[in-house]
């Protein structure tokens, strides 16, 4: 090839690579139960709802990732064992989702190194990502960056780029960017709806928007640089869990209803997205093509 073919196939990969759609649907693998006072009374339902997710991803041939808490891979290493086996990646999701504001630098690291050190041990082939509990790394807990950088780990996943009643880092961007430390941070998508502004690809939102609004914005990722990103819990597909009040809602009655609201819409709304032309890979793998364009 000389030199301006070259050049035109180097272009033409770029353009291709950069208008991609990617939707970064993960997993955060945690145990809602052990949030809530007697919370182990209720069925274990962890196991078979990852296996329920892990079965939707086959059917595609996706690969996704899990952020993984270590009391959790401590507990169930087989099921580990087998995400890791499908090629799926393993992340970290501290030892025991504890959210930053509740930690010194000492004790995150700490947390963080022993969260490292257990997905390793059940079975994880590397760690190199995060995410905060809760979406909790803001303005005044940034310092986490630096240990995740001491640690070795090359990505996080774990601002919400808003105003929020919990947490929030309004001013951060929407996009993913390298931090001052050289950790890429993939922020969650957000979107305005009306005066609200809403992390639309997962969790409680993903269920309770009507689908035709998510559409409309979902369809608005076509790009490398602006990818959607799809965070979802065991608990998000489980049409059978007792009813319980989940932690962290301050006792709500509504938030707590709309925690078990539409879980059954899950799956159709998932394969509207795959529809609509994104493709689902791990965030280590999205790492290494952001940063070669
Ligand atoms: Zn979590």
């Amino acid at each position: 090839m000389n030199q301006r073919a070259n050049l035109r196939f180097v272009f033409f990969a770029k353009v291709v690579l950069v208008l991609e759609k990617i939707f970064l649907f993960s997993v955060d693998l945690e145990d809602v139960r052990l949030g809530i006072p007697y919370g182990l009374q209720y069925k274990d339902r962890l196991a078979a709802n990852t296996i329920a997710y892990l079965n939707w991803l086959r059917k595609h041939t996706f690969k996704c990732t899990f952020f993984t808490v270590g009391n959790v891979a401590e507990k169930y290493p087989s099921l580990i064992n087998e995400i890791t086996s499908e090629g799926h990646e393993i992340a970290s999701h501290t030892l025991s989702h504890i959210p930053l504001d509740q930690h010194t630098p000492e004790t995150f690291k700490a947390d963080l190194s022993q969260n490292i050190e257990l997905l390793l041990k059940a079975g994880a082939k590397s760690v190199t990502g995060f995410r905060a509990p809760t979406f909790s790394l803001t303005e005044k807990t940034k310092w986490a960056y630096r240990i995740l950088k001491e640690l070795n780990l090359t990505y996080s996943s774990s601002v919400l780029p808003a105003d929020n009643p919990l947490y929030g880092w309004k001013n951060f961007g929407s996009q993913p960017r390298k931090t001052d430390e050289g950790i890429l941070e993939i922020p969650m998508t957000v979107g305005n709806f009306g005066p609200l502004v809403i992390p639309y690809g997962g969790g409680v939102y993903f269920r309770i928007l009507p689908e035709f609004l998510i559409s409309l914005k979902t369809k608005t990722h076509t790009s490398v640089q602006n990818p959607l990103l799809g965070y979802f819990h065991p608990y998000d597909i489980d049409t059978e869990q007792e009813h319980f009040m989940h932690p962290g809602l301050n006792n709500s009655k509504v938030y707590n209803y709309l925690m078990y609201y539409n879980r059954h819409k899950v799956y159709n709304r998932l394969e509207t997205l795959v529809k609509q032309g994104f493709s689902i890979m791990t965030y280590s793998e999205y790492v290494g093509k952001h940063l070669s364009i």
